[in-house]
């Protein structure tokens, strides 16, 4: 998981943020430092200061959009790096910077316009040894969608160990979502991709709201797609005219009860007819028997029935810590 930081990010709003998140397992691993000047540099290497005392689990990836000079000059200051020049680079000078990382053992990132340039990359940090994370950059879901699968295909053919970094570009508001959940969760279901980031501003002093939804939408499209399980899971029916309760509130209701156990999955079904049938793989049943009363499923066996509404929520609780799956919010 990679979060971009904002430029003027300091280290203190950064920890904050951290520290937020790591409550809720939802923290980055790696988060991207623009450097566009000597500032940059001297701002990235007091943050760096900071976090050290604090953590160790998280990476800096320096984004040089420098000359090269200036960009191997600087390198020393991340625990790894991309050149992203204003220019496609030339082969030599890609291999120049994939060469320099590699003498102080940086892996490098390339963040490319065209699937061709990006194999350039791969080219040129397999000749350097280095290892690498590509990525696309566009505005267009579908051009980037076809553009990462057919990266996937040239890199297998290349018998390249380059790893790829899934990049989302930024929307507004609910379209964010959409197109996130599109490009990285049928990306992630076809089997490609080894990191994901959604561009998204990245955390200034007191507004860490924004980095925060950031960080959410992606756990919750690594859920959704199997790839990473930091949450519950819950399978719910579409409701249909057998439905035998509210089916959005008793799942809104549910949720908030037992949203904290992470990697359980719960199945709120509307009725016995086809609930038992289609909960799948869920660990736990909360299903509609009879009019105000509930049926509760462990795996697929059926353990309680006629459960009076008002007391199935308790029922549920009670049979997930029987079955030692619960924990304390
Ligand atoms: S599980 Fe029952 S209530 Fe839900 S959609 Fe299927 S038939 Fe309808």
């Amino acid at each position: 998981m990679v979060l971009s930081a904002a430029p003027g990010t300091e280290a203190k709003a950064l920890l904050e943020l951290l520290e937020r998140q790591l409550k809720k397992s939802r923290e980055p691993e790696i988060i991207e430092w623009t450097v566009k000047s000597a500032a940059d540099v001297k701002a990235l290497r007091a943050c760096r200061k900071a976090l050290a005392a604090e953590t160790s689990r998280l990476a800096i990836l320096a984004r040089f959009e420098t000359d090269l000079d200036m960009t191997i000059a600087g390198l020393d200051v991340a625990d790894a790096a991309a050149w992203a020049p204003a220019a496609s680079a030339r082969p030599q000078e890609m291999f120049r910077f994939a060469t320099a990382a590699a003498i102080r053992a940086l892996p490098i990132a390339c963040d490319s316009r065209t699937v061709n340039e990006a194999l350039a990359w791969a080219d040129a940090a397999n000749r350097a040894r280095v290892p690498t994370l590509l990525s696309l950059r566009g505005t267009d879901t579908g051009a980037l969608l076809y553009g990462y699968r057919a990266l996937a295909a040239g890199l297998s053919a290349r018998g390249s160990a380059a790893s790829l970094l899934l990049r989302a570009p930024r929307y507004g508001g609910e379209e964010q979502v959409l197109q996130a959940s599109v490009l990285l969760g049928g990306l992630l279901c076809d089997g490609i991709g080894d990191a994901v980031q959604v561009d998204a501003a990245a955390p200034t002093r007191g507004a860490a709201a924004e980095p925060a939804r950031t960080l959410e939408l992606s756990y919750n499209i690594l859920q959704a797609a199997g790839a990473r399980i930091t949450k519950t899971e819950f399978i719910s029916c579409p409701s249909c005219g057998r439905t035998l309760f509210d089916l959005q509130e008793t799942t809104a209701r549910i949720k908030s009860k037992t949203g904290h156990l992470k990697g359980v999955k719960i199945a709120i079904m509307g009725c016995i007819v086809n609930g038992p049938g289609e909960m799948a793989d869920a660990d736990f049943g909360y299903v509609g028997g009879a009019p105000g009363k509930i049926n509760l499923y462990a795996g697929k066996e059926c353990v309680r029935k006629g459960i009076p509404s008002d007391a199935a929520d308790e029922a549920l609780v009670d049979l997930i810590k029987s079955k030692g799956k619960w924990t304390n919010p």
